[in-house]
């Protein structure tokens, strides 16, 4: 294998790692966002509730002076019984009498109804609350779990950038353009290894005397289709064995391989 490959091979998986990270680092607040979702919901219906509570407690109390009112006109009403003089005006007052009885009972039947609907509401909204609380807890840890992975994944940048900068440097300046260049052209590999007689960049069958070579030879082999940097994943093959071995000797395990 060329020497300059495994720095290079070292530098993509760097690289996608890198790449990994960001990715990564960009979805981290979306993911909190989404966890706080059912303590929103919560939240929601517990102010839902709260505010039927607020509305019916004040229909009660609005119902409640109604009926002090209508307390205060039958007060009246019946202290108008002495001066009743015939029999007419008499059943006249009996009539008013009973019809403001049946309107109390009216005004009552309200009240009794909005007190059951306030004490379902109140039921509702500790439900509410317990939800609330628990969605917070839930929300807290998942929130905890989130940005601590993150802070792992700053760290792990930081460390593989360090990584990235000392092995580059290491890297012939001609190959790392080129190695750019296809980074930037497939935007993922750029560097692809061989198996199977397959690029793996691109999926695509190789030609058997290319595969061989990139098994063999020093020099660089690019994939005939993508052009991605080809290297030899499987077994090193040592360089000195096969120079030694007799030209056609070689030839006939490229024949082999076909
Ligand atoms: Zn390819």
């Amino acid at each position: 294998m060329n020497p300059q490959l495994p720095p290079l091979i070292e530098l993509q998986a760097l690289d996608l790692r890198i790449v990994e990270i960001k990715e990564l680092q960009r979805k981290t607040p979306e993911l909190i966002a989404s966890a706080e979702a059912p303590l929103r919901e919560a939240t929601r219906l517990l102010k839902e509730a709260t505010v039927s509570v607020e509305a019916l407690t004040k229909e009660r109390r609005g119902r409640e002076r109604d009926l002090e009112a209508h307390e205060a006109q039958t007060e009246k009403l019946k202290a108008r019984l002495t001066e009743l003089k015939t029999n007419k005006e008499y059943q006249a007052y009996l009539f008013e009498i009973e019809m403001a009885n049946k309107k109390k009972g009216e005004i009552e039947e309200q009240i009794l109804v909005l007190m059951e609907g306030i004490e379902t509401k109140q039921q509702e909204v500790k439900r509410a609350q317990a939800k609330v609380a628990e969605a917070e807890r839930q929300f807290a840890q998942e929130k905890n779990r989130l940005e601590a992975l993150a802070a792992g994944l700053v760290k792990e940048l930081a460390e593989l950038e360090e990584k990235q900068r000392v092995l580059t440097a290491t890297v012939d300046k001609e190959l790392l353009d080129r190695y750019a260049k296809l980074k930037a052209a497939r935007k993922d590999l750029a560097l692809a290894p061989v198996r199977d007689g397959i690029c793996c960049g691109c999926r695509l069958q190789l030609p058997p005397q290319l595969v061989a070579e990139v098994k063999r030879s020093d020099v660089l082999q690019t994939c005939s289709y993508c052009h991605r940097i080809l290297y030899w994943e499987g077994e090193p093959v040592n360089a000195s064995v096969v120079a030694a071995e007799p030209l056609d000797r070689a030839e006939d395990d490229m024949q082999e391989t076909v």
